[in-house]
């Protein structure tokens, strides 16, 4: 016998158990986006290597480490998308969508990055992104910071997650700020991680959002880039946090919000939550002004955020939410005596006179007894049973699976009639 082929380490299967809390997490974020007017853009899962080296910056984690580049038949280097961004710009570009236009867009679909794979963090995993482009802001940030603070309600999340923003300024203001922050980390090295040594030269910025508990005083104490803003992404960040104190959103300014990719610039924000462990950011976003144009376009303002669904999947776990509405109402229940085309004429009849119902057939035969294990397992609250004598009849029996009601036969057409304001009440 061969060897059972095993899934690559952090890649994993969803499973029929847990897809039910996907898809009322995906239906909840898709139908929200429909309603604030964002439309869906998809892009290929493979792209040039160039493309990700060129806009997430050369000594981030993302392109130093973490890439699943390979050559492919041509010699060209590919690589598997590490994030949706990059290659929703380059369609944007490669496709006109820039030109005189605003956009709002979104896509979904999995990304891929090489890192250790732990609880929350995998190595093919699935983000929701939305993007803006052709509009300067602050209100459009506003949006999607209210349109994300609408969605955790929705889910049932408003109590699990917290809102965290910063301004990164202009380049310039970056740059000089950089300057400082080196000067200021050089002067405390030894307080200094590897790690953060390492990135004194190449990604300065990026230290400050060091998870290492012994190095929280030296950060605490570090410049802020907050105090150094320039006019405009000061003004810019002001009217964000005037806005959102106006609609009554809760947040945080966080100095040490730096995100961990180059094309950020002004508004950053994520939502953090406590109740996953260590990898607690659920939705992390802001501007990128300057992207566009790297990548080849019309200097052309933009932001976006991306959520990281398995995590959301996680938290989901952590409330109560009924996906009654993603297992069948019922299940039909078939005699051995009854002939399967009987039964599938019925079952077909219902769905076509019943619009919402969702029914499981039985098929395979078997006992009456395995039949109803197979109806209570597939979370159905109806059992529907053709035995022989109702075969003959033209009745089904109703049997209740979930509640404490007397069982009750009735014909064919009252049964259309019985299901339909059941599955009104019991959508
Ligand atoms: P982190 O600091 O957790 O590494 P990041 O800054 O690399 O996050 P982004 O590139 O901003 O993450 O991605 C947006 C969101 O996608 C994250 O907030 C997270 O929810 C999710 N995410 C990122 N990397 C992974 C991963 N390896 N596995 C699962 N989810 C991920
Ligand atoms: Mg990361």
């Amino acid at each position: 016998m061969g060897k059972n082929i095993q899934a690559i380490r952090g890649m994993n299967d969803i499973l029929p158990d847990e897809t039910p809390r996907w898809q009322f997490l995906e239906e909840t974020i898709y139908q929200l986006l429909a309603r604030y007017g964002y439309s869906e853009i998809r892009m290929p899962i493979v792209e040039k290597t160039e493309l990700f080296k060129r806009s997430i910056g050369a000594v981030t984690d993302i392109v130093e480490k973490e890439m699943y580049t390979f050559e492919d038949r041509n010699g060209d280097s590919l690589t598997l998308r590490p994030e949706g961004t990059a290659g929703c710009v380059r369609a944007a570009i490669q496709n006109g969508l820039l030109h005189n236009q605003t956009q709002k867009l979104w896509y979904k679909g999995p990304m891929f990055r090489h890192e250790r794979p732990q609880k929350g963090r995998y190595r093919q995993f699935q983000q929701v992104g939305v993007e803006v482009f052709g509009l300067t802001g602050p209100d459009v940030d506003a949006e999607l910071i209210l349109m994300t603070a609408r969605l955790w309600k929705e889910l049932g999340l408003a109590d699990a997650v917290k809102l965290q923003v910063n301004s990164l300024g202009s380049s310039e203001a970056r740059a000089a700020y950089r300057e400082r922050l080196v000067v200021y980390l050089e002067q405390n090295i030894n307080a200094l991680d590897e790690d953060s040594r390492r990135r004194l030269e190449s990604n300065p910025l990026r230290i400050l959002d060091s998870k290492n508990p012994d190095m929280a005083e030296v950060i605490a104490a570090a410049p802020k880039l907050t105090e150094h803003l320039d006019e405009e992404s000061r003004i810019h960040f002001d009217e964000l946090l005037a806005i959102l104190d106006q609609v009554g959103i809760e947040y945080e300014i966080n100095p040490c919000l730096v995100r961990g990719l180059d094309y950020y610039g002004k508004t950053v924000f994520e939502w953090v939550t406590d109740r996953l462990g260590a990898q607690g950011t659920v939705c992390a976003g802001g501007r990128f002004d300057g992207l566009v144009e790297q990548l080849g376009g019309k200097p052309t303002p933009a932001v976006g955020y991306a959520m990281g669904i398995e995590r959301l999947v996680a938290l989901l776990d952590e409330v109560e939410v009924s996906l009654d509405r993603y297992r069948p109402h019922a299940y039909l229940v078939v005699a051995a005596g009854v002939e399967a085309r009987m039964a599938l004429g019925i079952s077909e009849r219902l769905r076509s006179a019943v619009g919402a119902l969702r029914l499981e057939m039985h098929c395979g035969g078997g006992s009456f007894k395995s039949q109803f294990k197979k109806a209570d397992k597939s979370g159905a609250r109806l059992a529907l049973v053709v035995g022989e004598e109702e075969a003959a009849n033209g009745t089904i029996t109703v049997k209740f699976l979930r509640e404490d009601a007397e069982q009750k036969t009735l014909a064919l057409d009252e049964i259309e009639e019985f299901l339909s304001k059941d599955t009104v009440e019991h959508p």
